[in-house]
């Protein structure tokens, strides 16, 4: 497919500096590499990375669901400079994410479109990274700001931290990406297992209750029926999540989710037609 633009994203949230560490280090790199391809590269909330906080008022990977209400935040200011950026113009956006829960390496489709599944199977098969899709209906993803878009995530990574190895994944991941732009097309058709996402389950409300020690890291484990997902350590009881049929858990004990009091992500394996 022809872009106009190849909008290379770090720093959506200011904590996960991998995408960052990408453009710094390897930004002359990937532009030599693909001299044909009119890519740009955007550190998304500067100012959040400088403080190393995910967002200074409100989670800039979920606000453009409402950019129109009339609340003003400096993440709303953001969203809508970055909208300037893609308005009109055919936009291929990689927003780049790192994950603290034993994710490996991944990227999630938000945006229902042969090219973006295709795109991500080419890479799944080359790579050793797993495909989520997790359905944006309401847009509020910066990644969804297109039609056009992958999300990067990749974990284990502490939060302000640079990891090495994620690092070079990160970069292959997108070297392979931007190889498959040309050689994909619009009108693609094919077949992707992938990992949907299905339901979020919350941490319980008992005290002293966490993540089950044998069930946290087992992200992308399958699972049937039930995982022993907590722990009541002062009951030393485990507590059972139900979930007809096979499921794969993701996001297991991601730090960003905690203030939301999410546990975990079910997902489960689909193949999907396009
Ligand atoms: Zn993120």
């Amino acid at each position: 497919m022809n872009f106009e633009k190849i909008l290379i994203v770090g720093c959506t949230h200011g904590n996960e500096w991998t995408g960052e560490a990408l453009i710094q280090n390897y930004a002359n790199e990937i532009q030599e590499s693909f001299p044909d391809l009119p890519i740009e590269f955007s550190i998304a909330n500067p100012k959040a990375r400088e403080l190393n906080k995910r967002y200074i008022d409100e989670d800039l990977n979920r606000v453009f669901k409402n950019i129109d209400a009339n609340i003003e935040s400096h993440e709303r200011t953001l969203a809508k400079e970055f909208l300037k950026r893609i308005k009109d113009s055919k936009t291929l956006i990689i927003d780049i994410h790192s994950s603290t829960s034993n994710l490996g390496n991944t990227l999630i489709i938000t945006q229902e479109d042969g090219f973006n599944f295709e795109v991500a199977k080419q890479v799944s098969q080359v790579s050793d990274a797993k495909v989520i899709y997790s359905p944006d209906i309401e847009k509020k993803y910066l990644v969804s700001q297109s039609t056009y878009g992958l999300m990067i995530e990749i974990g284990p990574v502490d939060h302000n931290t640079n990891q090495e190895k994620a690092i070079s994944d990160c970069l292959l991941l997108t070297k392979e990406i931007l190889k498959n732009v040309r050689q994909v097309d619009k009108d693609v058709h094919g077949k992707i297992k992938l990992y949907v996402e299905r339901k979020d389950i919350l941490y319980p409300k008992t005290q002293g209750t966490k993540l089950n020690p044998i069930f946290d890291r087992s992200d992308f484990k399958k699972y049937h029926n039930s995982c022993q997902a907590f722990l009541n350590e002062s009951t030393n009881e485990m507590i059972q999540i139900d979930y007809e049929g096979e499921f794969f858990p993701i996001f297991i004990g991601e730090a960003s989710y905690l203030e939301n009091g999410l546990a975990f992500t079910v997902c489960e394996e689909i193949e999907i037609e396009y």
